[in-house]
């Protein structure tokens, strides 16, 4: 998605790369074909009682990556600089796979989709042959507890050749975005205390704190969606992030709710449908922030919802949750105090951009005395961004957020 060739460019190579392996026959195709270029030509199915098994054939051997999607649940694989010579694929009779799809997901990137109709888990691997390679992918059962554990995204093989004309190859000290959004603010107050704090101000005050503990990173450059008290609206938070190329978006809240017991930091992603009653009336009343929201703006909005987004929705929603699952440890490690369950999920307007991982952190609950003082305490905010920091260069080291993070790890600066 950085500025790589262009996809008209990219997709008359992939047809001349066909024509030559088409045009071929029985000689060395893979020898004439651009080197980083693959065509997939058969794909073969073999399904028994205890796993699916995929044999797929490449002219050339494609750089390919193993992805898990959950909700529904699926394993995708992604081939770079690969295109197919198969027509629509159809899974024969079996337990585990109940859809396939392909199509190009970015302009370099070939994606086939196995819808599971049960849970399982993939073993992949990629092998060359005289003819090109062979990818074979066996889906075995699982439970779900296992699957939604699973890493979920990892590379097929051995460390691909730097075949990838990814512009972040040749950039080996690559730097991450990471877009902190303080909610709330202007004309929107977000809640309010007890003891009268405000919540679009504490809310600044940490985002400001947080750019701080990653500033301490050099290969981190922080964004905040607002940097005073002014109102932004949510799409226009989301925007910023996509603008940016965000890496990470972190939207930070310390909302009221109506049980003035329940206090601690909470962790959200986007969900279309919510993990439980607080998460759905929390997300409800995060969304009204738009009711100030002159309604000319918010009209004719296109509903931009074909497959390609959706596609790209599913990953960063395994993206956004994995992330969440680390900072909730992280916030646990520094003795930071969580709500009970506090990963959770919602339909959160601030959290939809397709293409960044997302989550909403509530510090805590401005609805509970305890948690008012806590968040108007200078050290413990240093403490929970020192956390949340942690969290993030753990996230962007393990190369999680996809392609993008994928080179180089980054150094901790520890603390
Ligand atoms: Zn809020």
């Amino acid at each position: 998605m950085n500025a790589g060739p262009s996809p008209i460019r990219y997709l008359l190579g992939l047809v001349l790369a066909l024509v030559v392996a088409i045009a071929g026959g029985s000689n060395p195709v893979h020898a004439q074909a651009a080197d980083r270029e693959s065509v997939l030509t058969a794909l073969k199915q073999t399904a028994t009682e205890r796993s699916f098994d995929i044999r797929m054939e490449f002219v050339g051997t494609p750089h390919a990556k193993l992805i898990l999607l959950r909700n529904p649940n699926r394993i995708a694989i992604d081939l770079f600089d690969t295109v197919s010579a198969l027509d629509a694929l159809d899974p024969q009779p079996n337990d585990f796979v109940s859809d396939m799809r392909q199509g190009l997901v970015a302009a370099d990137r070939y994606r086939i989709i196995f819808t599971l109709a049960r849970p399982g888990l993939p073993q992949a691997d990629i092998a060359t042959t005289e003819e090109g390679s062979v990818l074979t992918l066996k889906i075995v059962a699982s439970d779900i507890g296992a699957f939604l554990a699973a890493d979920p995204s990892r590379t097929i093989g051995a460390a691909p050749e730097p075949a990838v004309p990814s512009s972040a190859a040749t950039v080996p000290d690559r730097s991450y975005t990471v877009v902190v959004d303080p909610g709330h603010g202007g004309v929107d107050n977000g809640a309010v205390g007890k003891q009268g704090t405000l919540e679009k101000e504490v809310n600044l005050a940490f985002a400001k704190a947080l750019r701080d503990a990653l500033g301490k990173n050099d290969h981190i450059e922080v964004r905040l969606t607002r940097e005073d008290d002014r109102f932004v609206s949510l799409s226009d938070r989301s925007d910023i992030a996509r603008e940016a190329k965000a890496d990470i978006f972190i939207s930070m809240h310390a909302d009221s709710i109506r049980y003035p017991d329940i206090r601690g930091a909470t962790v959200y992603t986007l969900s279309e449908r919510a993990s439980d009653q607080l998460s759905r009336e929390i997300a409800e009343s995060e969304n009204s922030a738009d009711r100030f929201v002159d309604p000319e703006w918010e009209k004719g909005e296109p509903e931009v919802f074909d497959i390609l987004i959706e596609l790209m929705r599913r990953e960063t929603d395994s993206f956004s949750q994995h992330f969440a699952a680390g900072l909730v440890q992280e916030l646990g490690r520094h003795k930071i105090r969580l709500i009970r369950n506090p990963q959770r999920a919602a339909g959160f307007k601030v959290l939809t951009a397709p293409d960044v991982p997302s989550v909403l952190v509530e510090l805590g609950y401005l609805s509970n005395v305890d948690d008012e003082e806590l968040l108007l305490d200078e050290s413990w905010r240093e403490d929970t961004a020192n956390a949340i920091a942690d969290a993030v260069v753990g996230f962007l080291s393990a190369g999680a957020s996809g392609d993008k993070a994928a080179t180089a790890p980054i150094p901790t600066t520890g603390g």
